[in-house]
């Protein structure tokens, strides 16, 4: 349904852009005009420029083909083609003297040749209305015309606007899970990064495809991608979500933990040592077992984090003194650590990443060799020895550690 609501977003437009999207918003509406063309800003930076949301991001939708119309722009010298998708309509175009690609899309409708499966494109050059009601959400179905005689104006056909006022995430029809069900886990991350509520009827469709949800074939290439958007937000109260509403079965029969709060509160203390990219693998870990995570395509090293866990959660060996500790720690990942701190309160875990992870002996190869030693694995044994000892506390001071490092050599000598 479209309403008659008239408004026009020019003025909050102008003041929400970055120069660099401003001056292409420009070009992009007066070439509009010359070319006939009709040229639309759609979906999410629409939807944040109405909730005063900073816009990073601007997708481009042309009513027709945009490649023709990238082809046009280059053709007057205006910007350059980058790359072009024709099974999807899409180009990457560069203007001049702007440090900045876009992408603009054809309109275009798909469909789902299996449920959970990548969708296929059907029409590319379809109408507005037709691209606009292939959306996930209402929210995120609101275009806004760059043509020049109703610049601004906010097209709705979906009431993404009153949604948006009521901060409602709600489906544009009832097999949209069913087609795609990474549109439960965007929904998640669209409802703690805005704040935003499922409505009542996408709740229960929701709820229905949850329930009856028995570990089907799915597509899993996006259910990996909007899963570690999901998590990034490093939010214990998405990841609850994903427990209590039974999205995690999405990913695996059992989750291995269930409280947020215990992995949450495990990053933030050892934050310095997980990268801001690796945070969503700590509640993956927590999540999902890496038999569980092979149907993901992961990489080796987001693999072996995740696999590393599965070890220490069935046995972690009764380690007898800090060297016992530091040896068994030091090959395994710290996110491994970190999401093992937010499943199990483990006082050696805990010891080694606050206490012996950076111990070293202060005398290093050179040193020793100025004391005698000449052979590389026999420096390489003492200096071992010599961390053994600083590490169980034996020794302290660099004097303990000549000493110690005198009395190897001179019972190697009177052995050999
Ligand atoms: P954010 O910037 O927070 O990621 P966004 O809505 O811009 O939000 P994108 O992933 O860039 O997210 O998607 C752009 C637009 O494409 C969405 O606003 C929506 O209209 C559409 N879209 C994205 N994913 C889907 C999907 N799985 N099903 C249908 N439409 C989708």
């Amino acid at each position: 349904m479209t309403k008659d609501i008239n408004i026009n977003l020019s003025k909050k437009l102008t003041s929400s852009l970055s120069e660099n999207y401003a001056n292409i918003v420009d070009i992009i509406s007066s070439y509009s005009k010359e070319f006939g063309a009709k040229v639309y800003i759609i979906g999410g930076a629409i939807r944040d420029l109405l909730l005063e949301k900073p816009i990073y991001d601007i997708d481009f939708v042309v009513e027709g083909n945009a490649i023709e119309f990238c082809h046009l722009l280059e053709a007057r010298g205006i910007a350059k083609i980058v790359q072009t998708t024709e099974d999807f309509g899409t180009a990457k175009i560069e203007f001049n003297n702007i440090k900045l690609r876009i992408d603009l899309a054809s309109t275009r409708t798909e469909e789902y040749p299996k449920p959970a499966h990548l969708p296929v494109v059907k029409k590319i050059g379809c109408s507005l209305k037709e691209d606009i009601l292939r959306r996930d959400f209402s929210v995120n179905s609101l275009a806004m015309s760059l043509s020049p005689n109703n610049f601004g104006e906010l097209i709705d056909y979906t009431n993404g606007l009153e949604d948006i006022e009521n901060k409602k995430l709600r489906v544009l029809h009832e097999k949209s899970f069913i087609d795609d069900p990474t549109r439960i886990i965007r929904g998640l991350r669209f409802i703690h990064k805005l704040g935003f509520e499922l409505e009542p009827k996408t709740k229960l469709l929701q709820q229905k495809y949850l329930n009856d949800f028995n570990n089907q074939d799915i597509c899993y290439e996006r259910i990996k991608q909007v899963t570690n958007l999901a998590f990034s937000l490093n939010s214990s109260e998405l990841y609850d979500d994903f427990i209590r509403e039974k999205i995690y079965k999405l990913l695996t029969t059992t989750p291995r933990q269930t409280d947020g709060k215990a992995i949450h509160t495990a990053i933030q203390k050892y934050s310095n040592l997980v990268s801001k990219e690796n945070i969503w693998l700590i509640y993956l870990a927590n999540l999902i077992t890496s038999t569980d995570a092979e149907k993901l395509n992961l990489s080796s090293k987001e693999t072996e984090i995740i696999s590393y866990l599965d070890e220490l959660l069935a046995n972690l060996p009764y380690l007898k003194n800090n060297f016992e500790i530091y040896k068994f720690f030091k090959p395994i990942p710290y996110e491994t650590i970190v999401a093992y701190l937010g499943n199990t309160k483990d006082a050696s875990a805990e010891k080694y990443l606050e206490k012996l992870k950076d111990t070293k002996p202060l005398l290093n190869g050179n040193d020793l060799k100025k004391l005698g030693f000449t052979q590389g694995t026999i420096i390489g044994e003492a200096l071992n020895i010599i961390l053994e000892q600083k590490i169980n506390g034996k020794i302290s001071s660099m004097n303990d550690e000549i000493l110690l490092a005198k009395d190897i050599l001179r019972k190697k000598n009177t052995n050999n």
